[in-house]
């Protein structure tokens, strides 16, 4: 856990968020400032500031997060209509929060890719 961190305080309910899954390895909450009707972060409890630094010692907690995205999608009401999962890493991909999540976005027709 790192101190400082946002979502770190968000898995510790140190910042209220509007959590829509919990459990030992994986929150579930809704994004802030929603680019879709539905707008949903998932992140590993355990903090690792991105993607890059997960791997296959993390394929429980990977494995786990594509669950809760596919439970989430279902509760949502999105998973007949569709939806897109995105992972930006860095700075070109504009990854702001430095703790890895995966963004859950629909409820709405998407288009081909996210307005880049
Ligand atoms: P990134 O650009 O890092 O992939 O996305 C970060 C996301 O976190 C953004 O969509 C932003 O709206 C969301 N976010 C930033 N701060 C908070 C917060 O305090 N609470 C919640 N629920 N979402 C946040
Ligand atoms: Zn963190």
């Amino acid at each position: 856990m790192e101190e400082n961190c946002l979502f770190c305080k968000i898995v510790r309910g140190e910042l209220p968020a509007e959590i829509l899954h919990q459990d030992e390895a994986v929150t579930a909450f809704r994004d802030i400032n929603p680019a879709a009707p539905v707008h949903v972060l998932v992140i590993p409890n355990r903090h690792t500031a991105s993607l890059a630094e997960m791997g296959e010692a993390d394929a429980a907690d990977l494995g786990r997060i594509v669950a809760v995205l596919n439970q989430v999608a279902q509760t949502e009401g999105v998973a007949e209509t569709g939806y897109r999962v995105l992972v930006n890493t860095g700075a070109d991909a504009h990854q702001e929060v430095r703790h890895t999540h995966f963004h859950l976005l629909g409820g709405r027709a998407l288009g081909p890719m996210l307005a880049g």
